[in-house]
């Protein structure tokens, strides 16, 4: 028997190098929990049925020496990721059928390098929310509390790895939809460096703050993925060339807290009482914590809920009914639109695509988005600079403890608020990683950590100094 709740993606490729067991062997392992407990967990959509096979392709390359350390590693895809002649739906209705026609960058790099890709995992439609409670698939639970939501958009990534149906997982962030749901399944998350990761074959949400990134159980396994994703891809646009890249130097081993961002509103006292415990572990692995001034932080959140909708409004106009997944003939071709786009979208989304209209409006646009995008380049600035001092700046990933499902779907805003930490490193385009920090009552609490563009490793350096220290 594998002891799959232990087992690191480093420790699979040692036992799987040295024989103990085969890929189809840790491959079967997966099943057999997918088995017993996706019914009542609901992470994954759907299991891929070529999981064996994709086992024996690993098998062959630890026979034939080309394997690397992802080779035969069951991982999971989220539900907006493209693989070619699988579905692929965001877990929306209106994608419920499409069938890929290509894969995306990071499925086709992983392929090389022969992971087992297990199935894809359920996710809010679209990636809006922060609970999985959008998804039209029904809810995922999370599997530490069943009584309570994952987090969300990646809710089904993180799930799929906190019950062992896989060792690892493939999220996508664009507001903190990695980090969230890692910090709310005690896993490691990260959103890598806009532009670091490619997005191609990514259904997208908003385009310019989207970012795919690893989830695993620890901070090593989580920079193994990383670094199997990480290159430049020509079919992506804003994917940033590796000479482009800013290079790793030393660290000056000081971070920095902003706290008056941590005084707002709604920000549950445990969460802070774990925050400060979290700076005084940091303070004994050698780190120097010094207060850091950042006013503009703050507009984060609401900069990110104008330019988000804005770029959804734009990007889901393509499911018009004529050219992917469900339609609803009409009367005539608008008819047709808003047949299949009211039917096939949920509430969330029309949600969203009705704000982004509005905002892009002729007489609007000026107010919201131009305003946003200055703001947004403000943001930018002010962690610029503040990183000229430190090396990273620490929050707590959210600001309450995982809830029961139900106690903030019907209150849309109270949801938003749940990303006032998460948000700033989408905004400003910089690495963001949160870190299993604790628990109170049996729920995982996290510590999330940003630093300077490309400066992944040192989101991996403390993170895993932190990590010793729990
Ligand atoms: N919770 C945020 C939202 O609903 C973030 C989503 C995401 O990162 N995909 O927009």
């Amino acid at each position: 028997m594998i002891d799959l709740k232990n087992l690191t993606i480093e420790k699979a490729h040692a036992d799987m190098k040295s024989g103990v067991y085969t890929p189809t062997v840790l491959a079967n392992a997966c099943l057999e929990v997918i088995k017993q407990k996706n019914a009542e967990i609901n992470a994954y959509v759907e299991v891929y049925p070529d999981v064996l096979e994709q086992a024996k392709t690993a098998e062959e390359m630890f026979a034939n020496g080309t394997a690397t350390m992802m080779t035969g590693i069951p991982i999971s895809l989220k539900d907006n990721m493209l693989r070619d002649e699988y579905t692929a739906s965001a877990s929306s209705k209106i994608l419920e059928n499409y069938t890929a026609t290509y894969s995306a960058g990071i499925v086709s790099q992983l392929k090389g390098a022969g992971v087992v890709f297990m199935g894809r995992t359920n996710m809010d439609e679209f990636a809006m929310g922060s609970s999985t409670e959008t998804s039209a698939f029904g809810n995922t639970k999370n599997p530490l509390d069943t009584t309570c939501v994952p987090g969300g958009s990646s809710g089904g990534a993180v799930s799929s790895v906190a019950m062992d149906g896989a060792l690892c997982a493939l999220g996508s962030d664009t507001g903190g939809s990695i980090r969230q749901p890692a910090a709310f399944t005690n896993l490691v998350g990260l959103k890598p460096t806009y532009g670091a990761v490619s997005r191609y074959g990514i259904i997208s949400m908003g385009s310019s703050l989207d970012q795919v990134g690893p989830i695993a159980k620890n901070v090593s396994d989580c920079e193994i993925l990383f670094n199997a994703i990480n290159a430049y891809d020509k079919n992506d646009g804003t994917s940033v060339p590796v000479e482009n890249r800013i290079k790793p130097s030393p660290l000056k081993k000081k971070i920095g807290v902003p706290r008056e961002f941590l005084k707002g509103d709604g920000i549950d006292p445990v969460v802070l009482g774990n925050f400060d415990q979290a700076c005084e572990k940091l303070k004994n692995a050698g780190y120097e914590l010094v207060d850091v001034s950042l006013p503009l932080l703050k507009y984060s959140l609401p900069v990110y809920y104008i330019l988000m909708p804005a770029e959804v409004s734009s990007n889901l106009a393509r499911y018009d009914g004529i050219r992917y997944g469900e339609s609803h003939a009409g009367g005539k071709l608008f008819d047709t639109y808003a047949k299949t786009r009211g039917q096939g979208f949920g509430k969330e989304v029309r949600r969203r695509i009705i704000l982004g209209t509005y905002i892009l409006s002729h007489g609007y646009y000026d107010a919201y988005y131009n305003s946003a995008v200055k703001i947004r380049s403000a943001i930018k600035n002010e962690l610029q600079n503040a990183f000229k001092d430190v090396d990273a700046i620490i929050t707590p990933t959210t600001p309450t403890l995982p809830f029961k499902f139900g106690a903030k779907s019907k209150d849309p805003v109270s949801m938003y608020l749940l990303d006032i930490f998460l948000a700033p490193a989408n905004i400003a385009g910089v690495p963001a990683i949160s870190v299993p920090s604790g628990s109170s009552n049996g729920l995982p609490l996290g510590l999330h950590i940003m630093a300077p563009f490309h400066r992944e490793d040192i989101l991996f350096t403390i993170g895993k100094d932190f990590e010793k220290l729990v």
